[in-house]
């Protein structure tokens, strides 16, 4: 069977003052009940990526190309009714800023009542009582309280938490989580992480978590994807990513950090910067950082070597195992 989502050889360029070449060829798949850790700095693609796939880009500014299915729906084809029952009931999205997804004007308990009454035709009162449920899902303390809380009544972590029963409420096939933990302190962040992994199993369904911190992703994923200035550079389960790297990007992270990957091991803390963007690959984009950049790196595009099921990796010397300091 296809998968449930289906991204092949998405590129997404913005045009403006400059151009973005933001995506560049991104092929991506995830089966049901399946956690992806999408990882790279900011700027990589990731969030781009991510609003493709529920189509939130700026319609006027953004050149697309390929294809994004989901659930065997072509994404990039529908029209407007289709698009906004197809969000929130088919993919929701979570975000590092609670404020992107709550609405100040309107209490917890509205908001989640009127997505049920939009997307399922629910009468207010089976409406409320889901409002409800989900609070208590996402362990809301005193939830029959919280329903008539507005957003600023609340704490960050309260906020994350209302903001995942908002996004859950239609119980969606796909949760995409852009950052939602980067903005909390430690503490919090663990709980936030430790609730999606539990409402990803009580729920069946499945998710892309998008983050910077490798850390993170080890809570949570089962399969990640390394995405590197708009392109993904090495895909593979977590224990592979984690435990045999083989492009020199997560592998020079993974050496720098004292435990391989202790939370808070930022990909920005590999020496240089990631380019430009302002045209399209035309060689290894990570060749001016990379400590084993040869000629032939900066004369072509690497091959994206396949090395096995889920296992891809976009460097000449993939294939080469190289020692791990
Ligand atoms: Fe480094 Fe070359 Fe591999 Fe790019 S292709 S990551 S420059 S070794
Ligand atoms: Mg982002």
């Amino acid at each position: 069977p296809a998968p449930l989502v289906d991204i092949r050889d998405l590129t997404i360029r913005f045009t403006g003052e400059r151009t973005v070449h933001a995506v560049n060829g991104v092929s991506l798949s995830l089966g049901e009940g399946e956690v992806l850790g999408l990882l790279g700095e900011s700027g990589s693609g990731k969030s781009v990526t991510m609003r493709a796939l529920m189509r939130l880009l700026p319609k006027r500014r953004s050149v697309i190309s390929g294809s994004v299915h989901v659930a065997g729906q072509d994404v990039l084809a529908m029209d407007d009714a289709t698009l906004s029952d197809f969000r929130g009931r088919t993919v929701s999205m979570i975000f590092q800023e609670p404020a992107l997804a709550l609405d100040p004007v309107y209490t917890i308990g509205r908001q989640i009542s009127e997505s049920v009454m939009r997307h399922e035709g629910a009468s207010q009162r089976d409406a409320t009582a889901r409002a409800l449920e989900m609070l208590e899902l996402v362990r809301i303390p005193s939830a029959k309280r919280r329903l008539d809380a507005y957003p600023h009544e609340m704490s960050g972590g309260m906020r994350q938490r209302a903001m995942i029963a908002l996004a859950l409420a239609c119980r969606p096939k796909i949760l995409l989580a852009d950052e939602p933990t980067t903005a909390l302190d430690a503490t919090v962040q663990i709980q936030i992480l430790l609730l999606l992994r539990e409402l990803q199993r009580e729920m069946g369904m499945s998710v892309i978590f998008v983050t910077h911190d490798i850390g993170v992703a080890i809570e949570i994923c089962d399969q990640v994807a390394v995405m590197y200035a708009g392109q993904i550079v090495e895909t593979g389960t977590l224990g592979e990513i984690v435990r045999t790297p083989r492009h020199p990007y997560p592998r020079g992270l993974l050496a720098s950090t004292v435990h391989g990957a202790a939370r808070g091991a930022r990909l920005e803390t590999i020496p240089g910067t990631p380019p430009s963007l302002d045209k399209a690959p035309v060689a290894c984009s990570f060749a001016p950082r990379c400590a084993y950049a040869q000629p032939r790196c900066t004369a072509a595009p690497p091959p994206y070597v396949h090395l096995g099921p889920g296992r891809d990796v976009r460097c000449i010397l993939a294939e080469t195992p190289v020692p791990v300091n």
